[in-house]
C-alpha cells in the first residue's frame, strides 16, 4: 500500500475521533466491587459445571477401565478399586479454591467419585466419604496424600483393603477388594471452545466442550472414552513424551501433572475435531472396533453405539463426507459399527468370551 503523509494524517484525525467519541446517553453508575463479586460468582458456577461433566467422564471412565481391563497388555494393568479422590491441593488450579468449597476439599482424601461397576462403588463408597485409616495405618494427609493413597491401592494383587471413612460425621468401616485395571488417566480440560478427545499414550482426554456434549447421550462419554482407551491400549501412539507410570484414576490430579508434561499444549494446537492426533484411518477403525468390545465388557447397551456416529455427524457435518484425512467418515463408522455390534452379539449369544478377533 502506498501511504501518502496526507492519506496518513487524514487517518490519524480519524482515529483520534472515534477515540474520543462517547456514548450519548447515560448509562447507571457502574460498581466495580460488585463486578468482582460477580466474577467470583461465575467462576464458581463454571467450577460447578466442569466438575457435573468432570464425575460424569470419571463415573464412566473408572468403569471402562476396570472392565475393559482384557483389552489392556500386561505391563498396562495395576490394581485399583475405583474411587476418585481429591484433597485441596489437587484439580486445576484456576479453579481449585472452589472445587474445594463445592467438594468441601480439607487435607483428607475425599471421594469425588466412584467408578460404575467397579469395587468401591459396589462395596459402599459414596462422593464426599473422608479416607481416615486404610489397612489400620493413618491414609495419607496433604499435599502428596493423592498419589500416596494411589500407591497403596496399585500395587497390591487382589488384596482386601479396610477403610475407615467418615461419612457425614460418622465413621464406617468398608471393606473393598481390588481389582485389575487399565492404568491409564483421563482428565476433563477446562477448554470450552474446543471440541475434542485425543490417546497420547498415557492418558484419555476429553475437552469440556466435547465432554459437555458427549454427556447429553447416555453412551456419549463412554464410547469415546472406550475409543481412546482403545488407542493407548493398542500403542497406537509411541509416547515418547514421558514415561510416567500415570493413571492410578487421579483424573482432578493429572490435570495438573499433564500440564506440567506439555500435555496441554498438544492439547491446544490440536484443532477443533476428535482425536484429531494423527493417526492412521485404520487405527481409528480398529479403536472404533474396540471400543464396542470395551463397552460390552463394561456392561453399556451397545444397541444404540452405531447411532452415536449419526449424532457426531449432525455436530460436526463436515465429517460426514470426510476423504483422505486423518479419521473415517461418520458414515463409515457408523456401517462398521453395526457389522461389530453384530460380530458382539453373536459372541454373547453363543457364551464365547468377549474377546476380540
Ligand atoms: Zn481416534
Amino acid at each position: 500500500m502506498n501511504n501518502t503523509p496526507a492519506v496518513k494524517i487524514l487517518l490519524i484525525v480519524f482515529l483520534l475521533f472515534i477515540g474520543c467519541a462517547q456514548p450519548q446517553g447515560t448509562l447507571p453508575q457502574y460498581n466495580q466491587q460488585l463486578s468482582i463479586e460477580e466474577q467470583k460468582i461465575q467462576n464458581q458456577l463454571f467450577a460447578d459445571s466442569w466438575l457435573k461433566t468432570y464425575i460424569d467422564v470419571s463415573e464412566n471412565g473408572l468403569n471402562i477401565l476396570f472392565n475393559a481391563v482384557d483389552l489392556c497388555r500386561d505391563e498396562d494393568q495395576i490394581y485399583g478399586i475405583g474411587v476418585d479422590i481429591a484433597t485441596r491441593y489437587d484439580g486445576p488450579e484456576s479453579i481449585r479454591a472452589e472445587l474445594t468449597k463445592s467438594l468441601f476439599l480439607s487435607d483428607e482424601i475425599t471421594v469425588v467419585a466412584t467408578g460404575i461397576n467397579t469395587p468401591a462403588r459396589i462395596a459402599g463408597f459414596k462422593k464426599g466419604d473422608k479416607i481416615i485409616k486404610i489397612n489400620n495405618m493413618s491414609a495419607p494427609y496433604g499435599i502428596d496424600a493423592n498419589s500416596e493413597f494411589y500407591k497403596i491401592i496399585r500395587e497390591a494383587e487382589n488384596k482386601i483393603h479396610k477403610f475407615v471413612i467418615n461419612r457425614d460425621g460418622q465413621d464406617l468401616i468398608i471393606e473393598v477388594g481390588s481389582k485389575k485395571r487399565c492404568r491409564f488417566g483421563f482428565f476433563v480440560d477446562l477448554d470450552n471452545s474446543t471440541f475434542n478427545a485425543f490417546a497420547d499414550g498415557n492418558y484419555i482426554a476429553l475437552s469440556l466442550r466435547m465432554a459437555k456434549w458427549l454427556a447429553q447421550d447416555e453412551i456419549g462419554i463412554a464410547l469415546v472414552f472406550a475409543h481412546e482407551l482403545a488407542h493407548n491400549a493398542n500403542r497406537h501412539i509411541d509416547d515418547k513424551k514421558t514415561n510416567m507410570q500415570a493413571g492410578a484414576g487421579v483424573g482432578l490430579l493429572l490435570d495438573i501433572f499433564a500440564r506440567s508434561q506439555g500435555v496441554q499444549t498438544d492439547f491446544m494446537n490440536m484443532g477443533a475435531n476428535m482425536g484429531a492426533m494423527s493417526y492412521s484411518i485404520d487405527y481409528e477403525n480398529e479403536a472404533d472396533y474396540l471400543s464396542i468390545y470395551a463397552l460390552a465388557l463394561s456392561g453399556y447397551d451397545i444397541n444404540d453405539a452405531a447411532n452415536f456416529w449419526r449424532r457426531f455427524a449432525v455436530e460436526v457435518p463436515s465429517s460426514i463426507y470426510s476423504k483422505g484425512g486423518s479419521h473415517p467418515s461418520t458414515s463409515e463408522r457408523f456401517v462398521r459399527i453395526e457389522k461389530t455390534i453384530k460380530e458382539v452379539y453373536a459372541k454373547i449369544n453363543n457364551g464365547e468370551k468377549l474377546l476380540p478377533n
